[in-house]
């Protein structure tokens, strides 16, 4: 069995010892800042919940149901997952249509569900409605780290369940043992949050982000030209752009302030510097920022419009 980030141990521990002594509720709402690893953790929970051996803490591995979960096919498990867009009731209504029934293999169901900000009021309240009247020996996993935006009745029954922050040693630390741990870590300008990073990885959007500092530093120097920093650019990568060109701006404006430079940035923040003023950085972040939710709703055109603001660089 593969092993959980160190700082998900802590909060997987305590799960397990309440599994154990058979005091875990049937609710649990998993919480924490974005892109720690709250669905890590969720799916280990799930995990442990539909192993067989239900008196041991840990999932055995070896039982019928252990297997269907590591080939992704066990009936009784149950995931929706909210990052997509908005839940809706029709979609909780299957569900706990699902749960009413036995089990099918082993002792337990499990439902968990992602990003459960994304729950419209409607499957919201059908959730509760599943929460007040639980089916035997179901549980219920969420994982938020918008938990404000849930309604306070579903928090209420559940048990909160919170995911810490990691450190930037940590994450570098765990980054070592991820495929293209080292290129990763080269992207904390961007963001230090481990399972975004990791998103990126299995996106392929690695060598996208690492290219953009040194290839904006050179457009700069008057060495490439806007059209060949954007040949990427496309429905898809647009809001990688948008990113990644924001957080460059929003990093030189925190250096200027005293913050450290993230050293993939230490070429273009002379360079910058010598061509706007902390005034209009701060424009030109904001203008991004305001591109990218325009983009996101109109049919402006992507490259056109992101020509125009490198232009202004
Ligand atoms: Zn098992």
């Amino acid at each position: 069995m593969s092993n959980i980030a160190p700082w998900l141990e802590a909060s997987l521990s305590q799960v397990q010892a309440l599994k154990k002594q058979n005091k875990l509720s049937h609710a649990l709402l998993v919480t924490g800042a974005d892109g720690v690893g709250q669905e890590e953790l969720a799916r280990a929970i799930g995990k442990n919940l539909m192993c067989e051996q239900f008196e041991q803490a840990k999932a055995c591995g070896y039982c019928h149901s252990c297997q269907l979960m590591v080939a992704n096919t066990h009936p009784d498990y149950r995931v929706l997952e909210g990052e997509e867009g908005a839940i809706k009731v029709d979609q909780i209504r299957q569900l706990t249509q699902k749960i009413s029934q036995k089990p099918q293999v082993g002792r337990n169901k499990v439902v968990l569900i992602t990003h459960a900000q994304a729950m419209n009021v409607n499957a919201a309240n059908a959730v509760l409605k599943a929460l007040e009247e639980p089916a035997e020996r179901t549980y219920f996993v969420l994982t938020s780290s918008q938990s404000s935006h849930l309604l306070a009745t579903i928090r209420s029954r559940c048990l909160l369940v919170n995911v810490p922050t990691p450190n930037l040693n940590q994450v570098t630390e765990w980054l070592q043992q991820q495929p293209e741990g080292d290129e990763l870590s080269s992207l904390f300008w961007l963001t230090s949050q481990p399972y975004r990073l990791l998103a990126i990885e299995k996106q392929q959007k690695t060598a996208l982000y690492t290219a953009l500092p040194s290839a904006l530093s050179a457009m700069l120097l008057g060495e490439q030209t806007v059209d060949q920093i954007l040949k990427g650019v496309n429905n898809t990568t647009l809001e990688d752009y948008c990113n990644g060109l924001a957080a460059i701006l929003h990093q030189c404006i925190n250096h200027s302030a005293g913050a450290n430079l993230p050293p993939a940035l230490t070429d273009i923040y002379p360079l910058l510097m010598r061509r706007m003023s902390i005034q209009q950085m701060m424009l030109r972040y904001q203008s991004l920022q305001k591109l990218k939710s325009d983009l996101l709703k109109t049919n402006l055109n992507p490259l056109m419009q992101l020509t125009y603001e490198l232009n202004q660089w």
